[in-house]
């Protein structure tokens, strides 16, 4: 597979001088095949997204994208994605079920429509479809998905393992462990669904908003350590862990300084930043 990192900042986009080397787009994560095709799968549609259209050279969108959750940092660069805003366009977008009967369109439609934004998703160019989502095992765009129901703040989350049938990327943003309580170390429950999300991952892509430190004071924003991420990874046996979700206050060199606790870690550790293609 080949998953490319668009956008990797939380909660709202970082422009600036000091965010230019990790980048200032929110969370959007696209992943390909690994004999050269096009992303057929987008990983929430965050502002990053608009990076997807300089990765189809030209090309329409065609394929699904999994939303996580409705935050805006995972859904407003959506009517600006112009791979996917054009008339030979087919996708296919994803949500969390609400569990009130409320349609994806519907739930999509109260943040992108008028008087909040001129259009709906349904005036999206092409032919798009919006569909909710069940915690489950599904297919899409060529590759196999499983869905796990993860504690996150204000809003159903899904958590996503990702498969080729040859490696694995999970994809775990936004989540809050310390919803189900301290943990062991403080920093939140080592649970079922993020354990087995993670489980042998080659790649585990994860919220990191916070640093260990920082859980006191502001867990209850919904986000999870750096610290936590690193040993879920460890318990869970992934091969690599990807920082993700980086905090919009966090500057470049914060996120060096970042990169540098972990250095020693038994688990491989690369601060996500925007532009990075992994070969997985
Ligand atoms: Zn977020
Ligand atoms: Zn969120």
């Amino acid at each position: 597979m080949r998953v490319h990192l668009c956008g990797v900042r939380g909660s709202i986009p970082a422009p600036g001088a000091e965010f230019v080397r990790y980048g200032g787009n929110t969370s959007c994560v696209a992943v390909a095949h690994d004999y050269g095709a096009p992303p057929t799968l987008i990983l929430d549609a965050g502002t990053g997204i608009r990076r997807v259209t300089a990765l189809l050279a030209g090309q329409p969108f065609t394929g699904t994208i999994l939303l996580t959750h409705l935050h805006w940092d995972h859904v407003q660069g959506l009517p600006f994605f112009r791979a996917g805003d054009r008339d030979d366009a087919v996708v296919r977008l994803l949500l969390p079920d609400q569990q009130d009967g409320t349609s994806a369109e519907e739930v999509l439609g109260r943040a992108m429509s008028p008087p909040h934004f001129p259009i709906g998703p349904g005036q999206l160019r092409g032919r798009w479809e919006f569909d909710t989502l069940d915690p489950g095992q599904f297919e899409c765009g060529g590759f196999k998905v499983e869905a796990r129901e993860i504690p996150h703040k204000g809003g159903r989350t899904l958590g996503y393992r990702v498969s080729d049938g040859r490696s694995v990327v999970a994809y775990v943003t936004d989540h809050c462990p310390t919803a189900l309580g301290p943990g062991p170390d403080g920093w939140g429950e080592y649970h079922a669904a993020a354990v087995e999300l993670a489980a042998g991952a080659d790649v585990l892509i994860h919220d990191a908003q916070l640093l260990a430190e920082e859980v006191p004071a502001q867990a209850a924003f919904g986000h999870a350590a750096a610290d936590y991420v690193v040993a879920l990874a460890e318990r869970a046996g992934a091969r690599h862990v990807v920082l993700f979700h980086h905090q919009p206050d966090r500057t470049d060199d914060g996120l060096d300084q970042l990169a540098q606790r972990f250095v020693t870690s038994p688990v491989p550790v690369t601060v996500a930043a925007e532009g990075t293609m992994l070969e997985v």
